[in-house]
């Protein structure tokens, strides 16, 4: 494990729905850090999709009353005290998905293949969705508070965003739109070759 001296013992990973730009990167890296696959179906943080441009990724939120932990009848979950993290124990799991009940963030998977419950656990503090991310969306927080300020702060986007549509009907502005995309996925295209570079290795 490494060191995590002079930060919160408490930290989770929030997604800025500013920056998201829903591309996948960070379930493919996390399916491929964890499981050796490219899959987004096996990442642990997802992606929601919301019409017509709202991308919002979520993963475990590691919850002071942890309900996951408290659903699960098998006693396969807990709660790791250096990092926070929400830990399983696979070999207990039965695949009940109680606890995927009891979370109202929608941040545990069950794994079919595997008949058992994954639940992002921070990769030792190096989480591979936050180093992938071609937008740098992804971060620790430590509060749920933290969360809010950034759905405020994409809030005005999505306004700015509903404007720019509105000009884009009159023929106004694509320039600017396509220039900007362009940017975009340039970073996304170079972050794919490196995950997919790394798929090949194996
Ligand atoms: S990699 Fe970053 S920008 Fe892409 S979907 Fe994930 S959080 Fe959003």
């Amino acid at each position: 494990m490494k060191s995590q001296q002079n930060e919160p013992t408490k930290r989770f990973l929030s997604v800025s729905p500013e920056k998201c730009v829903g591309c996948s990167i960070c379930e493919f890296a996390c399916s491929l850090e964890k499981e050796d696959t490219l899959n987004p179906i096996k990442s642990r943080i997802r992606i929601i999709r919301g019409p017509p441009f709202i991308h919002l990724a979520t993963t475990c939120r590691q919850c002071e009353d942890t309900p996951c932990i408290r659903a699960c009848p098998k006693e396969a979950l807990y709660q790791s005290e250096e990092s926070g993290a929400i830990l399983v124990e696979a070999e207990k799991c039965d695949g009940c998905n109680w606890c995927l009940e009891a979370c109202a963030y929608g941040a545990i998977r069950y794994d079919k293949d595997a008949d058992t419950v994954v639940i992002c656990d921070l990769c030792e503090g190096e989480p591979k969705c936050k180093e992938m991310c071609p937008e740098e969306a992804i971060d620790f927080v430590a509060e749920e508070s933290d969360i809010v300020k950034t759905w405020v702060t994409a809030s005005k986007k999505w306004i700015d965003a509903s404007e720019m549509l509105i000009k884009m009907t009159r023929g106004e502005g694509t320039a600017d739109i396509l220039a900007e995309s362009k940017e975009i996925m340039e970073r996304i295209d170079e972050k794919y070759l490196k995950l997919f570079g790394k798929e090949k290795k194996h």
